[in-house]
């Protein structure tokens, strides 16, 4: 037996599903593909060869992806993964909060930004692209004051059409 300090982890015996924000204040966010393996590390998550495709895949499209997309790619890419692996390590990657997942309805899809963000939906091309948005102080305070909610996190939905970008060089 040795006294090895355990990893302190939250305990849930009853199996909970625990909500993914985990505290925002003692754990630095992810801003880069090193971050999200680290993360995993000081989870103490295997990091397997093909979950490692994965994050570098999401890192690298900056896009949000369906499982099968995600599956496509890295066939094409020849980096020969299998869809179940595929399916698992998003689920895993997404439950601990190391990956973005959005519940769509015509199904799941996955970023590589884990914390709160918002999103702009452009409804001709079915892209949807991150956005951070900081609302005034006093907009928040005026919500606040009409739910008697306090709010700790927030994230926008915007949705439009692209517009032609006029060419500045
Ligand atoms: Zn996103």
């Amino acid at each position: 037996m040795n006294n090895l300090p355990k990893p302190i982890r939250a305990s849930s015996r009853q199996n909970e599903a625990l909500p993914v924000a985990v505290s925002i204040d003692t754990i630095k966010p992810i801003r880069c593909l090193e971050d999200a393996v680290d993360r995993c590390q000081s989870l103490g998550m295997r990091l397997s060869r093909q979950r490692r495709f994965i994050l570098e895949l999401l890192w690298q499209a900056k896009e949000h992806l369906s499982a099968r997309e995600i599956y496509d790619r890295l066939n094409q890419q020849g980096k020969a993964i299998g869809h179940t692996s595929v399916y698992q390590n998003l689920e895993a990657l997404s439950s601990q909060g190391i990956i973005e997942c959005i519940e769509r309805s015509d199904g799941r899809l996955y970023g590589n930004i884990s914390d709160s963000h918002s999103h702009v939906n452009c409804l001709d091309t079915n892209q949807i692209l991150d956005v951070h948005v900081e609302l005034p102080q006093d907009l928040i305070q005026h919500i606040e004051a009409e739910t008697g909610v306090k709010i700790t996190d927030y994230t926008i939905n915007f949705y439009g059409y692209r517009q032609e970008k006029a060419s500045d060089g």
